[in-house]
């Protein structure tokens, strides 16, 4: 019989991960499977066929899995934003507001030259302020966003509201 699973059916829900309360989209089993992890980097691709993407930019961590699929499907190339401190060479920084305190990523000042066409992926967007972290960064090296594309969007957390609402397309494969 045909395999008729889709990319949520691969994903796993853990209760009380990082904390009590918290359920946990857990995307390991959807990268460990063959279909499940090129249906989700197929798909991520989808809406973007003839936009002529120059760079796919993948957010520490799981966004690095997704991104360096994608960027070879495209056949370019791949550029890491990281957690403060991680980045060998000289850095810009955007700070973002976590539920409890705040968080810093960063990029190679020399990742991105201006005009580039950036594609931006990672795996799950809830509140949007990563990803809205990371397109200021790209955006800082003369980058233009031809979207930002997740796994799994939270829409109650309002992540997609607020990069709409900043002018970006958003792809999402599941709610
Ligand atoms: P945001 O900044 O949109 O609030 O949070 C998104 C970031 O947190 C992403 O980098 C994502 O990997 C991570 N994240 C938050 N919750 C989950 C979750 O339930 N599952 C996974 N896989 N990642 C999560």
């Amino acid at each position: 019989p045909r395999d008729t699973r889709s990319v949520r059916d691969y994903i796993r829900t853990i209760a009380d991960f990082p904390k009590e309360g918290i359920l946990f989209r857990d995307v390991t089993t959807l990268f460990a499977d063959a279909r499940g992890f090129r249906m989700a980097v197929d798909q991520l691709l989808t809406p973007y066929a003839g936009e002529r993407i120059s760079k796919v930019v993948g957010l520490e961590a799981r966004g690095f899995i997704l991104g360096g699929a994608v960027a070879h499907q495209l056949s370019v190339g791949f550029v890491p934003i990281r957690k403060k401190g991680k980045l060998p060479g000289a850095v810009i920084s955007e700070a973002y507001a976590l539920e409890y305190g705040e968080a810093v990523m960063e990029l190679h000042d020399d990742a991105l030259q201006p005009g580039e066409r950036v594609l931006i992926v990672d795996d799950l967007l809830a509140t949007g302020g990563t990803a809205a972290a990371a397109i200021k960064l790209c955006e800082r090296l003369g980058a233009q966003i031809v979207g930002c594309a997740f796994v799994i969007d939270l829409p109650d957390l309002g992540g997609r509201t607020l990069l709409e609402g900043l002018g970006h397309d958003v792809h999402a494969l599941t709610e």
